[in-house]
C-alpha cells in the first residue's frame, strides 16, 4: 500500500519546519501544576482589545449566520480615511501572515529568490520556501538588516525582498534614510514587503513612514496589523498598502472570503477607538523602560526595541533560564530557531506581571 505522503510533495514544501507556537497557558497550568501563570510570549496586547470592540462584537452575534462582506467594503473606507490612501490600494487578510502568503504567491515562484535578513521573523522564509522560491539571508548588523549588505546580494532572480521594520524578534528597525537610499538603488521590478507590525509603537525619531514612501515607490508594498496595538491577535486581521495592480492581483487568488465577519467589524470599531491605541503605546513605553533598567541593574544585556518587546541576552544558552522562568510561572520565547540561543524574547505585560517577571529574572539569572 502506497504511504510515503511525504514524497508527493514539492521540494520545497518538504524541507518546511512547521512554525511552532507556543503552548496554551491552561495546558501549561496543568503540566506544572501551577496557577496565574502569565504569557509574556506572543507579543499581544496586555490591555487586551477595546471596551467598544467587545461591546460591539455582541450586536454582531444575529448575523453570524450570514457570510461575512468579501469585498471588506466598510473596512476598506474607513482604512484609506484614516491612512489617506485609495481604497484600491489596500488588501485585506486573515491576519498579515495571509497577506504576506498571498504576496509570496502572486509574485514568486520556483527559480525566483527571495531575500531576507538573518533573524528575520520566520514567515516570510516560510512564504517564499512553500512555494519553491530560493532564499537568500543576508547576515544582521548589530542584530539589524543591513540594506547596504542586502542591496549586494540582488541578483537577476531577485524578484522579493522582506523588510521587518521593527523586526521580530530583534525589534530593531532601519531608518528612513537607510530605507529611502536602498529603494533608490533597488531594481524597480523587485517587490519590496516592508512589514510595520509594531509600527503603533514606534516613537524613534528617523523611523520611516512606509506608506508615505510606497506614494512614491510603487514597488514597495506595507503590511500593517491589527494584532499587536489594536489588542485583536485573536481575530486574525491585517492588511498591505500597495499599488492598485499589486492589490488588484492579490485579490485575484484570495479566499473571496477570507476575513470573517467579526474580525470586519472589531477592526472598524478598533480603528474609532485611538485613545485604547495612545493608552497601550504609552504604557508599552513606560513598562519597557522598567524592563531595560532592571536589565541594566542586573547586568544583563538587551537589543534596543522599538518595539512591544524586549530581546534579552543571558550571556550563555537561554534555554534553562526559559525552563527556570517557566517554573516561576512566567512564559517567554526562546528564539533558538532565529540563531539567538542565548536571548529570549520578552513581551512588555501589564505593570504587575513585568514586577513579577523582574522579580523572576533576578532569581534565575544569577
Ligand atoms: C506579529 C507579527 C505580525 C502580525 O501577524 P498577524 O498575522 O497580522 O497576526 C507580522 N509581522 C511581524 C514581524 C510580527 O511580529
Amino acid at each position: 500500500m502506497f504511504q510515503d505522503f511525504i514524497s508527493l510533495a514539492p521540494a520545497g514544501i518538504q524541507a518546511l519546519e512547521p512554525y511552532q507556537p507556543g503552548k496554551p497557558v491552561e495546558e501549561l497550568e496543568r503540566e506544572l501544576g501551577l496557577q496565574n501563570i502569565i504569557k509574556l510570549a506572543s507579543n499581544e496586547n496586555p490591555l487586551g482589545a477595546s471596551q467598544a470592540v467587545m461591546a460591539g462584537l455582541i450586536n454582531k452575534m444575529p448575523e453570524l449566520a450570514r457570510y461575512p462582506d468579501g469585498s471588506a467594503y466598510t473596512l476598506k473606507s474607513k482604512l484609506a480615511e484614516f491612512l489617506e490612501v485609495d481604497a484600491d490600494c489596500l488588501t485585506i487578510g486573515n491576519g498579515s501572515n495571509d497577506v504576506l502568503e498571498l504576496m509570496a504567491r502572486v509574485f514568486l515562484k520556483p527559480g525566483n529568490e527571495a531575500i531576507v535578513s538573518q533573524h528575520a521573523f520566520v514567515v516570510y522564509p516560510l512564504a517564499a520556501k512553500a512555494i519553491g522560491a530560493e532564499l537568500r539571508v543576508v547576515p544582521a548588523k548589530d542584530y539589524c538588516q543591513d540594506l547596504v549588505a542586502t542591496l549586494a546580494q540582488v541578483s537577476a532572480n531577485t524578484r522579493m525582498i522582506f523588510i521587518a521594520n521593527p523586526n521580530n524578534p530583534t525589534g530593531t528597525w532601519v531608518d528612513n534614510t537607510a530605507l529611502t537610499q536602498f529603494m533608490d538603488h533597488l531594481r524597480d521590478d523587485i517587490l519590496v514587503v516592508l512589514d510595520e507590525a509594531y509600527f503603533e509603537y514606534v516613537d524613534q525619531a528617523g523611523y520611516p513612514d512606509g506608506i508615505e514612501l510606497s506614494k512614491k515607490y510603487p514597488n514597495l508594498i506595507v503590511t500593517r496589523t491589527f494584532s499587536k496595538a489594536y489588542g485583536l491577535a485573536s481575530l486574525r486581521l491585517g492588511y498591505a498598502v500597495s499599488h492598485p495592480d499589486i492589490a488588484d492581483l492579490m485579490n485575484r487568488i484570495r479566499q473571496p472570503f477570507n476575513v470573517n465577519a467579526m474580525s470586519l467589524v472589531a477592526a472598524e470599531l478598533a480603528l474609532d477607538d485611538q485613545d485604547h491605541v495612545r493608552r497601550s503605546v504609552a504604557m508599552n513605553k513606560a513598562e519597557i523602560s522598567r524592563l531595560m533598567n532592571a536589565c541594566n541593574a542586573l547586568g544583563l544585556g538587551y537589543i534596543p526595541s522599538a518595539g512591544n518587546f524586549l530581546t534579552v541576552d543571558f550571556g550563555k544558552d537561554a534555554q534553562p533560564v526559559y525552563e527556570a522562568l517557566l517554573r516561576l510561572g512566567i512564559i517567554v520565547r526562546p528564539i533558538g530557531v532565529y540563531q539567538l540561543p542565548n536571548h529570549l524574547r520578552i513581551t512588555i505585560g501589564l505593570p504587575d506581571e513585568n514586577v513579577r517577571l523582574i522579580e523572576a529574572l533576578k532569581k534565575v539569572s544569577g
